[in-house]
């Protein structure tokens, strides 16, 4: 990663800003080029938060957390990454998806790949859920979730809502708000980054003034300078920004003195957590031949009787760029299941879900393997903040800063890019510009 060999002193900057992810870094380089002095203090041993790559696992760039830019063309991350970084961009959005499903033969269930009619049932079905969550007037009729718009009625509508819902936002599309969809940016064109999204983006916004292992318990901001205290003792400023997850400040993990206003610490409860998590697997070279035609295909697997039936579909990400892996995407309650068990089941999981359609061959040729536990990680507590239904406007109550002193940045404080990267990178710019204009005027 760019700068986490960086480490700032203990020192009482003008501003302190808390936590160290994609909004923390991106504050304080943008203070910093204004000429403020600005200080982050990061709980982890590493910067980057929820996007992080890292080589010792596998020995490729492994991406934990952030992977994709999405709506890759008018993503402010996409230049970031492909000009400033100067790092190869892989045209994911040209890729089709795999499908397998299942059949029943004598008795006994086995899985086969899609037939071209099924492929057109399938994308059918996701096509009459966009065309409903674009052409629903919430303005007129309220806010509902992605489930009420269009229930499922079949197992192809059950893989266009899981689509939508655990695979992409982390959580059942009962939870998601239709306004918080409608509300984000959706061209379809999808990047991504062999070498590493996170490692990418913090090669361009390049070192800044971080102290890691330094715990923010509490911040008070009753006297005329506010008092940051740490596990590591207290550090004086004039502005803060805070950049952790929703739920450390909803729970009061981090707390303030005096407390948030209410209208505030109401719209972080109304911005859980979802939970997504990858289960990431490397092969024997041969694995390539058991799917010939796989190279970075997302693949869904109708569910094999007898596993974990939460989810009547399986998310996976065969053969990324090339290489004899997959990712297995789990999210919802599925993940918060997973979550709670061992690696070596999350692997066992992923491996007999595959393995269910490709044979037991798979698990011969199982080499390596990786789960993330983003719920378990006490500094993230999940994958990303959706918004509770009609609670979407939140989002800008908990982005507000509170008497021109506290500041708020964070992938959940964004509309159009809520939950991704560049929702972070843009709010901790906006928390910074806010700063300047108060410290600088
Ligand atoms: C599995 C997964 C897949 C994803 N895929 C994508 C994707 O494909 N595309 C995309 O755009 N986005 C994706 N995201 C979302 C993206 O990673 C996040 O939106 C983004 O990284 C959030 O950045 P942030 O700065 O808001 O928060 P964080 O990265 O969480 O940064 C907050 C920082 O605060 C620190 N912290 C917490 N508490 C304290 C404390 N008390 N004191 C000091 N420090 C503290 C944390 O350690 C952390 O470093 C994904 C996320 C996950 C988990």
């Amino acid at each position: 990663m760019g700068n986490d060999k960086v480490t700032g002193e203990l020192s009482n900057p003008d501003v302190i800003v808390i936590g160290a992810g994609i909004a923390g870094v991106t504050a304080a380089r943008t203070l910093m080029q204004q000429g403020v002095s600005v200080l982050v203090l990061e709980a982890r041993d590493r910067i980057g938060g929820r996007a992080y790559t890292e080589q010792e696992t596998f020995g490729v760039p492994y991406d934990h957390g952030c992977t994709w830019l999405h709506s890759a063309d008018v993503n402010p991350l996409s230049p970031l990454i492909r000009d400033q970084a100067g790092y190869d961009i892989f045209d994911f959005g040209a890729r089709e998806p795999i499908y397998f499903v299942r059949e029943n033969q004598t008795g006994h269930q086995t899985g086969r790949r899609a037939t071209a009619q099924e492929v057109i049932d399938i994308e059918k079905a996701e096509d009459a859920l966009y065309d409903d969550l674009w052409a629903y007037d919430a303005v007129t009729h309220g806010d509902i979730s992605i489930h009420d718009l269009r229930p499922p009625k079949n197992k192809w509508d059950a893989l266009a809502q899981l689509r939508k819902g655990p695979f992409e936002a982390g959580v059942h599309s009962d939870r998601l708000s239709v306004i918080d969809y409608q509300t984000q940016y959706e061209t379809g064109t999808e990047w991504m980054v062999p070498q590493g999204f996170a490692a990418g983006i913090f090669k361009t916004l390049g070192p800044v003034p971080v102290t890691l292992g330094v715990t923010v318990e509490k911040v008070d901001w009753q006297g005329p300078t506010i008092k940051v205290q740490t596990n590591q003792g207290t550090i004086t400023c004039r502005a803060v920004v805070v950049t952790v997850p929703t739920e450390i400040i909803a729970d009061e993990t981090l707390k303030f003195l005096p407390a948030l206003p209410a209208d505030k610490m109401a719209a972080f409860h109304e911005l859980p957590m979802a939970v997504l998590d990858k289960i990431t697997l490397q092969f024997d070279p041969a694995f390539r031949s058991l799917v010939p035609d796989a190279d970075t295909n997302e693949a869904y697997i109708e569910a094999p009787q007898g596993m974990n039936q939460i989810d009547s579909w399986h998310s996976h990400l065969l053969c990324p760029f090339g290489q004899a892996m997959s990712t297995m995407f789990v999210g919802g309650q599925l993940a918060r299941d997973i979550s709670a068990d061992s690696q070596e089941a999350a692997k066992d999981f992923a491996l007999s879900s595959l393995a269910s359609v490709l044979g037991s061959d798979v698990k011969k040729l199982f080499r390596k393997g990786h789960a993330t536990k983003w719920l378990a990680d006490t500094f993230a507590r999940g994958g990303y903040a959706y918004s509770n239904v009609g609670k979407n406007h939140l989002r800008e109550t908990a982005r507000r800063p509170v008497a021109e002193r506290l500041f708020f940045a964070g992938e959940a404080l964004h509309g159009k890019w809520a939950t991704m990267a560049p929702g972070a990178y843009l709010t901790g710019q906006q928390a910074a510009n806010e700063i300047i204009d108060v410290l600088l005027s």
